[in-house]
């Protein structure tokens, strides 16, 4: 089977927002300019020095149905929920978070100025597992592999494989899931399996970046560039410092019925999250 590589289907503009108790971002997926992309619910960015801009962070506040993924560039944010579990996590690393059933948690920034910077990602959980047991999955940033090509391209591997085997330390997905975050020097091109089964995004967080499917080479910009059909994606650095996300997932295609922290299948799902909420069955 000859290989096909993907091209940009469409870019989708971020929208600035504010949310948990008055942590500005930029929301890239979840707004009403493309509300999903199964089985990606959300996805915000957050890059501030000012610390107005965070330092309320988010406090108690509920998730049932799904998982969030955080990932930090810069920063401390600790977390804590309900059931104890309390860690910090800091500049590079890693919590990916299921939440299924129910977890009440706090995430609040551990630092009172600098660089606070990063990203939160939500997945879909399929009905089979919207109510399983909470779990987490926590790297720092030195337990997280980065792939050294000799073009001079890195690729850290949070979720799936690099070109030349490098794996990412979440082994535990419900969801097949690729999360890659990329530095691409000027000039420079890599070749990444994306497997054609998967929707996939790519975010260029800084500098340019472009990608390129035979004759034909589009820019990401700098907000969501969503990928077309295919099981090959080529990338270029076009600027001097270019960082880019690249997410891919499998799709799950069910019904979704969503408000506010729960994501379920259905409204009497929903309704009976509130009551279970309300009535502290969390
Ligand atoms: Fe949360």
């Amino acid at each position: 089977m000859s290989k096909q590589y993907r091209t940009i289907a469409h870019l989708v503009d971020g929208m600035e927002t504010s949310d948990g108790a008055g942590v500005n971002l930029v929301r890239l997926l979840g707004t009403p300019r493309l509300d999903m992309l199964d089985p990606f619910l959300m996805l915000d960015a957050f890059h501030s020095n000012d610390p107005d801009d965070y330092i309320a962070g988010f406090p108690d506040h509920p998730h049932r149905g799904f998982e969030t993924v955080t990932y930090l560039l810069a920063g401390n944010m600790k977390h804590r929920d309900n059931a104890g579990h309390e860690g910090t996590l800091g500049s590079g690393g890693v919590q990916w978070m299921t939440a299924g059933r129910g977890i009440i948690h706090s995430e609040i920034p551990q630092q009172v100025d600098g660089l606070m910077s990063g990203f939160q990602l939500w997945i879909n959980l399929p009905s089979s597992h919207k109510m399983m047991e909470p779990r987490y999955q926590e790297f720092e940033a030195d337990q997280i592999p980065v792939e050294a090509l000799e073009n001079g391209a890195e690729i850290k591997v949070i979720a799936g494989r690099a070109p030349n085997g490098t794996e990412g330390p979440v082994t535990q997905l419900v969801t097949d899931v690729i999360y890659m975050d990329i530095v691409l020097p000027h000039g420079v091109e890599i070749d990444l399996d994306v497997p054609a089964h998967l929707n996939a995004f790519v975010h260029t967080y800084q500098g340019n970046a472009e990608v390129i499917a035979g004759d034909k080479t589009h820019s990401t910009g700098n907000g969501l560039a969503i990928l077309g059909a295919g099981d090959q994606l080529r990338l270029r650095g076009s600027g001097d410092q270019n960082r880019l996300l690249l997410l891919a997932g499998e799709p799950i295609n069910e019904p979704i019925a969503r408000r506010g922290p729960f994501v379920m299948n259905t409204e009497q799902e929903l309704v009976q999250a509130f009551m279970d909420y309300r009535e502290g069955r969390f």
